[in-house]
């Protein structure tokens, strides 16, 4: 097991990749704190998941996209676990819509989540890591972050500050012995999707096989967690500011 007694928080993590990363820590011997915003009974579920499976995890409400929700989700875990190692940046939000609709509510909304949101949550933990000497940030970017797509201008703003949020933590906090660093996930198949991959977009789906040289259309959440576990040991000790790119190898062309 890679990540016994550390403690994580993965916002986000009641369903999509979040779950896959807490439940994967979980069985890597990681405490978890399941973050949820609204949906309370499938945060539980998988902490129901974890407990069955011989692991140990708690479900903590919070609206990751204010700073006095973090501020409160932080303090709770820690009054219940005593502290943080491991903080994984993974809620986020995807509008798609084109530039002349992008209201500023959409924009603001995105941006107070995917990137606002990220970067306080570190803020709030890091008076406690230079008590007990370092921690870990997996920050999650996004191929558009690292590239851009049409139809989507404030998610790829968002990423694209994750990915140089990522680089500008580490050039502080590196010396701290904080690892951040980020993950920029290619397509998965998740609830954020589940509108494109349904019954009447079979056209959509063979365009998207065309776009990897590994012809997969969409991953599976578990195919994240791996990256996501490096990142978070201390395997990774060495790497600051980087963000590994697991796509499926949408970027190599
Ligand atoms: P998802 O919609 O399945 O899960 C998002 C999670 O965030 C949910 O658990 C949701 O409840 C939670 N959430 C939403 N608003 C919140 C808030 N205000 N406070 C706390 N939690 C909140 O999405 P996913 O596909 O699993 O995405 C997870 C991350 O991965 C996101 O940052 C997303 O941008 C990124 N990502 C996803 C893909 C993909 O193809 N699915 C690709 C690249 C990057």
């Amino acid at each position: 097991m890679r990540l016994e007694n550390k403690v994580a928080i993965v916002t986000g993590s009641s369903m999509g990749i979040g779950e896959a990363i807490a439940k994967r820590y979980a069985k890597e011997g990681a405490k978890v704190a399941v973050n949820y915003f609204k949906s309370e009974s499938k945060a539980n579920d998988v902490v129901a998941s974890i407990i069955v499976g011989g692991g140990s995890a708690k479900a903590f409400k919070a609206d990751v996209s204010k700073i006095p929700e973090i501020e409160r989700l932080v303090k709770e875990v820690m009054d219940e676990w005593g502290k943080v190692d491991i903080l994984v940046n993974n809620a986020g939000v995807f509008h798609t819509v084109p530039v002349m609709e992008t209201t500023e509510e959409i924009w603001d909304a995105t941006l107070d989540l995917n990137l606002k949101g990220y970067f306080f949550a570190v803020k709030t933990l890091v008076p406690h890591w230079r008590k007990t000497g370092g921690g870990k940030v997996v920050n999650i970017s996004s191929i558009a972050g690292t590239g851009a797509f049409p139809n989507c201008p404030g998610y790829c703003a968002s990423k694209g500050g994750v990915v140089n949020l990522t680089r500008a933590l580490a050039a502080e906090l590196g010396k701290e012995n904080i690892n951040v660093n980020s993950i920029a996930p290619g397509n998965v198949a998740t609830p954020l999707n589940a509108h494109v991959r349904g019954p009447g977009n079979e056209e959509y789906i063979e365009t998207m096989k065309t776009f990897t040289p590994t012809g997969i259309d969409f991953m599976d959440v578990e195919d994240i967690t791996g990256s996501a576990v490096f990142l978070a040991s201390d395997d990774s000790k060495m790497i600051h500011g980087e963000t590994i790119i697991v796509d499926a190898g949408w970027s190599v062309w």
